[in-house]
């Protein structure tokens, strides 16, 4: 009888194909199946010839060929594909058995594939993977999260292939039902964020008349410090790439697609009333950049302050630009937090943010020191509110606030858009003043729907007024 496999995967697209190579780099035998039955036997004569990865013509070939209890993990465009799978796979498994989905499904989904699942007696996580297909080959960040009971069964295969952070797996349990999914979403909306914060700070560098020479220059410095992060380091190399043609960034069409995570960011922030004031901008963003013709139209006929960047101190001025980055980024995960705690109130899920801080510290595209500075204010004190109120956050934010206010009140004076780093200060101030106008609101509501309002000291009180009448 041969060998029998630890696991299966399906799905043999790029982050399939590098799992599976990373799994069996670390000693697991994996049972490889796709859609398209051919992608196998290319996939074993090619990037897995050499390897222990075995082969499956079938899914019932697949499941014959795995350990009890089995597991199955499936790396697969998210959506109905991965529902369709389920459906043919339930008929071919024991009870007990765990279904993996290490795509990127909405995490509503997986808490559905959850109870599905739970009352046929089957097992189920649903994982974020991080990283792309270096991180799937090397070590991505995983977020497993869904059944509880199975972690056990994958937590060495899991902890083995995941990349490390000060010596330990960017990997551990999420939590229950969409936990993992969820927390993979937020990641990818502050992934948005990051990514719009540098796309702000370089505009604003091109405005300053700086050359991608010394764009790059500047990113590298700003690498050794506290933005020190696989974004900036991307963002130096893309800076100094040159072709034949010369520089190929400044020939690059300006408009930004997405795939949708971002959105969903966007759409549970509203959904749960979290101010992720700075995903949301970083969102709009991009839906802005898409709008090219119009733009193009609209620059012809709609008047503003001609971009004329004057600066007195240019060094000055850049560390004034790489502090607001600092500040923004605070506030971008901040509010990150804050949306992943309120779902967790909703869902009863006991998020470990230290945790999660750590899974995201490697592996994954937004991995940098400063989610090594987020885990260890979570371990002095795991119950932290908001990471603004940890003194190394709230210090570093006085330290540099006032560079913050100084780029984002000149940027809006050149008329050079900077809606995450104003959205991010906007944010920092209404949520540090303890009285917001919103007095008003309550009395606009109530004059003209009959809302109702507190007044106070009589919180939970709600009372009328007719505002046309006499007092
Ligand atoms: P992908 O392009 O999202 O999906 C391709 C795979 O899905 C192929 O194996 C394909 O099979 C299968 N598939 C597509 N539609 C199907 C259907 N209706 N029924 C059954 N199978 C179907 O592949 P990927 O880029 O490797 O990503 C896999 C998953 O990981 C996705 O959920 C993605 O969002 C997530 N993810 C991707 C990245 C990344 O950097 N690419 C990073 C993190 C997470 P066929 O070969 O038969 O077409």
């Amino acid at each position: 009888m041969s060998q029998k496999a630890d696991i299966a995967l399906i799905g043999l697209a790029v982050m399939g194909q590098n799992l599976i190579l990373n799994m069996d780099s670390h000693g697991f035998v994996v049972c490889a199946y796709n859609r398209t039955v051919d992608k196998v036997t290319q996939f074993l004569n090619n990037e897995a010839k050499g390897t222990k990865v075995i082969g499956a013509t079938s899914l019932q070939d697949m499941v014959n060929k795995l350990k009890t209890p089995r597991k199955i993990m499936m790396l697969v465009k998210a959506g109905s594909a991965v529902d369709d799978f389920i459906k043919q796979l339930t008929p071919l498994l024991s009870p007990g058995d765990l279904i993996i989905d290490g795509g990127n499904s909405e995490y509503q989904d997986t808490t559905r594939r959850c109870d599905e699942l739970k009352k046929q007696g089957f097992l189920f996580v649903g994982s974020g993977v991080s990283g792309g297909e270096e991180g799937a080959r090397y070590g991505p960040s995983l977020m497993p999260g869904g059944h509880k009971e199975a972690w056990p069964l994958i937590k060495d295969i899991f902890q083995s292939i995941s990349a490390k952070a000060d010596n330990e797996p960017c990997c551990e349990w999420v939590g229950e039902g969409g936990a993992g999914h969820f927390v993979k979403m937020v990641h990818n909306g502050i992934e948005y964020g990051d990514m719009q914060l540098i796309c702000e700070a370089y505009d604003l560098m091109k405005g300053l008349g700086m050359t991608q020479s010394e764009m790059a220059k500047e990113m590298d410095e700003w690498n050794k410090g506290e933005l020190d992060s696989f974004l900036i380091e991307i963002t130096r190399d893309i800076l100094n790439y040159k072709d034949d043609k010369g520089y190929l960034l400044e020939r690059i069409r300006d408009t930004a697609g997405q795939k949708g995570t971002g959105k969903w960011t966007a759409i549970a922030a509203l959904h749960y009333g979290v101010p992720v004031t700075l995903i949301g901008e970083a969102v709009f963003s991009r839906c802005l950049s898409a709008l090219k013709d119009e733009r193009v139209n609209a620059s012809k006929h709609l008047k503003g302050p001609e971009r004329k960047i004057t600066v007195q101190n240019k060094a000055e001025f850049l560390t004034h630009i790489k502090h607001a980055l600092y500040c923004a980024k605070i506030v971008s995960y901040a509010q990150g937090f804050m949306l992943m705690r309120e779902a967790a109130k909703e869902f009863n899920w006991k998020l470990n943010y230290g945790g999660i801080a750590l899974m995201w510290r490697g592996g994954c595209i937004i991995r940098s020191v400063f989610l090594g500075n987020i885990k260890e204010a979570f371990e002095r004190n795991p119950e932290l509110s908001n990471l603004l109120l940890d003194d190394f956050f709230k210090d570093a934010i006085k330290r540099c606030q006032e560079s913050w206010r100084q780029v984002v009140s000149h940027s809006v004076l050149w008329g050079v858009p900077v809606p995450a780093l104003s959205a991010a200060l906007a944010f920092y101030d209404g949520y540090r003043t303890d009285r917001l106008p919103a007095n008003l609101l309550q009395a606009q509501r109530d004059f003209f729907g009959a809302h109702t309002y507190e007044l106070l000291g009589q919180e939970g009180k709600f009372v009328h007024t007719n505002w046309t009448g006499t007092g």
